[in-house]
């Protein structure tokens, strides 16, 4: 098999790798600041999981490479600006938007969208990082940078966020999972819920919307869709070009992970629909220290990133997946204690998406 370099060392190349192991596929992550000499991506299938790398001698190299997949795509998705126009282009839902130039739109933006704003960077934002909610008259608290750099949303008043993750082949072929539902705290995902039996309105529209993205953009392996629920329609929060935080259950919780389909898909592997037959948790991991006790229970399986604990910094996660919703209840019940107060209403939400 053909090995495979990924552009970046973070938890996802982790994760890739880990895929690739049983697959005879040897997986390098790289930092962005490898030396081009040390690494053998001349033999290899390049791909990434980070959506925007500053210039260096390496990423300059692979800029160029025709073995990088995908490779004009990131800096298109990776600006909310060409990313949002792509789905306006498309006739795709997504939440209203325009773009943030100057001060003086404010009145037309609160007039046009409504009194619940949130200004969002145009690149280089993850972890709700880049964002700042606006009510009318908080306009000036805004720093004065930040125009030309941003756009404005509407706030949209959704029910839930669900996000599809699927893959695309060379030939054209897409493959989804069951739509994925996520809570986000502070603008950071806590925790997912995926469940065997979709929602065959809202999964059968999702696919629609994710294929003719894929399609367009021609576009090879796993990518993203975050959602908003609204009523009984989905619209498009924002697109990630990667394996993606809320497909992370499906390491455990389906026949072909996320990370391996990705693998399968950029190797021009078979890509048989993933089979997922048992309702999954995944609990991520924010700003904590390992706690081997999470390991007393018989469900968890634990994924640990071995990266410097940092608040708000994602540090690993838990995956829990059973056959029978009431074993992952209790599951989470057990847990509970083991983690800090701020999971209480997560877990509180993952007991009512397995009622
Ligand atoms: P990620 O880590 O997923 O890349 P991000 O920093 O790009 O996050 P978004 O996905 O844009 O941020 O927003 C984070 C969360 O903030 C969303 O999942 C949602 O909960 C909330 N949010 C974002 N945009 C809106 C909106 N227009 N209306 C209401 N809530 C929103
Ligand atoms: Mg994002
Ligand atoms: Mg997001």
């Amino acid at each position: 098999m053909k090995p495979v370099c990924v552009l970046g060392n973070g938890q996802l190349g982790r994760m890739l790798r880990q895929a690739g192991e049983p697959l005879g596929i040897t997986v390098y992550p790289i930092g962005i600041d490898a030396e081009p000499e040390a690494v053998p991506y001349q033999k290899s299938i390049i791909t990434a999981e980070i959506e925007r790398w500053p210039e260096t001698p390496l990423t300059k190299e692979l800029a160029q490479n025709t073995n990088f997949v995908n490779r004009e795509i990131f800096s298109l998705l990776a600006d909310r600006l060409p990313q949002k126009q792509l789905l306006d282009d498309l006739q795709i839902a997504t939440a209203p938007w325009q773009p943030l130039t100057s001060p003086d739109e404010w009145p037309a933006i609160f007039a046009r969208l409504g009194d619940f704003i949130i200004v969002k960077r145009r690149i280089g934002g993850y972890d709700g990082r880049g964002q700042w909610r606006i009510k009318p008259s908080e306009e000036h608290q805004l720093p004065d940078e930040i125009y030309g750099e941003c756009i404005v949303e509407q706030g949209i008043p959704f029910s839930g966020e669900v996000s599809l993750i699927g893959a695309r082949n060379s030939q054209g072929d897409c493959v989804f999972y069951p739509l994925t539902h996520n809570l986000h705290q502070d603008g950071i995902l806590r925790m997912s819920v995926a469940l065997p039996e979709t929602m065959p309105t809202l999964q059968q529209s999702a696919e629609k919307m994710l294929s003719a993205i894929l399609n367009k953009l021609n576009y090879v392996g796993v990518m993203a869709m975050e959602c908003f629920i609204v009523g009984n329609k989905l619209l498009i929060n924002e697109l990630a070009p990667r394996v993606h935080n809320s497909g992370h259950w499906t390491q455990n919780g389906a026949s072909i992970s996320q990370f391996e389909l990705h693998l399968r898909a950029i190797s021009g592997l078979p890509m048989p629909t993933p089979d997922v037959c048992q309702p999954s948790v995944m609990v991520n991991l924010i700003g904590s220290d390992i706690e081997p006790q999470w390991l007393s229970l018989p469900l968890v399986h634990l994924h640990w990133y071995e990266k410097e604990v940092r608040p708000a910094r994602k540090v690993g996660h838990l995956n829990l997946v059973h056959s029978d919703k009431t074993s992952l209840q209790r599951t989470l019940t057990s847990l509970s204690p083991l983690l800090d107060e701020s999971y209480q209403a997560p877990i509180n939400w993952a007991l009512e998406k397995l009622s």
